[in-house]
């Protein structure tokens, strides 16, 4: 008789939050005091010293157990299913997940609930990477253009990118696949730092880890900016003499502005020559980022780590909203729809730069890049990668970062897994950083 096949037999959820509301690191415009948070699980198998599938949601704090929450609602969808069918078809589940007739009402495909369904997606990429014995980046790369597209769910995209061109571009992007596998081995991927910029840091720390990044060997830094303008013209002034005139500089306002604000704000600070603009206005304006857009060029509009789907990626590609797409591995309903994003913007000829702020996100992200170098675009030509330095040490692969570039991961999964101490110090509120109380907490690192 052959052995039963492996099945998912439990997805574990944790509520973890880090504190980094205490140094002020990760705040902006519209986030002053983020408490960096995972609403993170584990997909439980019983196949003997078989891998485990790790994934998570992102959040900044408060409201992190309604993620774990919505997470815990799509169980049923994935217990006692088949690791190997599973993993042969992710696509399969996504589709599931996003067609719940029930769960759908919370969205369709956006917020809490679509979070939850990315969030148990990538677990499943995790585990079937793992499972290939491969980094998911060269799972993707690697993997039959036929089979890709038909991971992807076309419904509501065909007007802009239908399973035939996606096809067309998958096919092209082998060509050279291999010497641009080859290249990020040895070279890695560009990155740029945040961390220098974010609104609580003082001048003198702005200033200090402005010129650290150059000497590190980054070429682009982000500054957040839209409090206040008159700070926003200080910091850039302190931000450009630092780097010099060489160094891309990228500002974020968070979505703080009206679509009129976002243009006079930019223009204002256009004579220290920033690269970017990001998320200017709501996530959602789309006729509003083309207006920004259309006037506050050469600068360029960046925008999508609130941009719930593929459907609003799609429409900002059309009205000619955006100059650079900054896809979220944790926004979106997994890898699954991040395929779709990556072929709509190589459609467009726009460059992807993924968001990274957060925690986990600089793990998650290096993947998609990498293979949207190796088998999608083919460049790195105006295209890099978010990085922040905090957070890192808490994960069982961290990215590495090196002379300004992200060292291509080669162990094998999404590099998602949280070590065991890290759930449980942060875990909310009954791990022993959080249930030490504030008393408590005052003599401890975070
Ligand atoms: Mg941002």
């Amino acid at each position: 008789m052959s052995p039963t096949p492996a099945r998912i037999t439990a997805v574990d959820t944790y509520d973890i939050r880090f504190p980094t509301s205490r140094g002020l690191d990760g705040s902006d415009a519209m986030n002053p005091d983020p408490d960096y948070s995972a609403a993170y699980l584990v997909l439980r198998t019983d196949a003997e010293d078989g891998p485990e599938g790790h994934g998570f949601a992102f959040t900044i704090g408060r409201g992190n157990e309604v993620q774990v929450a919505a997470i815990h609602a799509l169980r049923h969808h994935v217990v006692g299913r088949s690791v190997e069918e599973l993993c042969a078809d992710p696509g399969t589940l996504y589709r599931d997940l996003t067609g719940d007739s029930q769960l759908r009402w919370l969205g369709p495909e956006k917020g809490v609930s679509h979070m939850a369904i990315g969030a148990v997606v990538n677990a499943v990429w995790d585990l079937a990477a793992k499972r290939a014995g491969k980094p998911l980046w060269r799972l993707l790369a690697e993997a039959e253009p036929e089979w890709l597209v038909h991971q992807i769910d076309f419904r509501y995209l065909t007007d802009a990118l239908t399973p035939e061109e996606a096809l067309t571009l998958l096919r092209r992007g082998r060509d050279g696949a291999g010497r641009r596998t080859a290249r990020l081995l040895e070279a890695g991927y560009p990155a740029y730092t945040t961390s220098p910029g974010w609104l609580g840091y003082d001048d003198d720390k702005l200033a200090r880890l402005a010129r650290q990044a150059v000497a590190d060997g980054f070429r682009q830094i982000k500054l957040k900016v839209g409090a206040d303008l008159a700070d926003d013209v200080r910091r850039c002034r302190v931000a450009r003499a630092a780097v010099g005139p060489d160094i891309r500089l990228a500002l974020d306002a968070n979505q703080r502005w009206n679509v009129g604000e976002a243009i006079s704000w930019t223009k204002a600070l256009a004579g220290f020559d920033p690269y970017w603009i990001e998320e200017p206005t709501s996530p959602d304006d789309i006729l509003g980022h083309a207006a920004i857009h259309r006037a506050v060029a050469p600068v360029k509009v960046a925008t999508g780590e609130h941009a719930h789907n593929r459907v609003m990626f799609k429409q900002l590609l059309q009205a000619g909203a955006l100059d650079i797409v900054q896809l979220d591995a944790a926004r979106v309903g997994g890898v699954n729809e991040n395929l779709a994003i990556l072929l709509l913007a190589a459609k467009y000829g726009v460059p992807v730069c993924p968001h990274a702020g957060g925690v986990g996100l600089c793990e998650l992200v290096q993947h998609l890049a990498m293979f949207d170098y190796a088998a999608v675009s083919g460049s790195t030509e105006d295209r890099v990668i978010e990085y922040v330095d905090h957070l890192h040490e808490h994960f069982t692969d961290p990215v590495v970062i090196r002379a300004g570039h992200y060292t291509a991961p080669t162990a094998p999964g999404f590099s998602a897994a949280l070590r065991p101490e890290a759930l449980a110090r942060y875990t909310f509120p009954g791990g022993t950083y959080w249930s030490a109380g504030p008393d408590g907490r005052k003599g401890q690192s975070a």
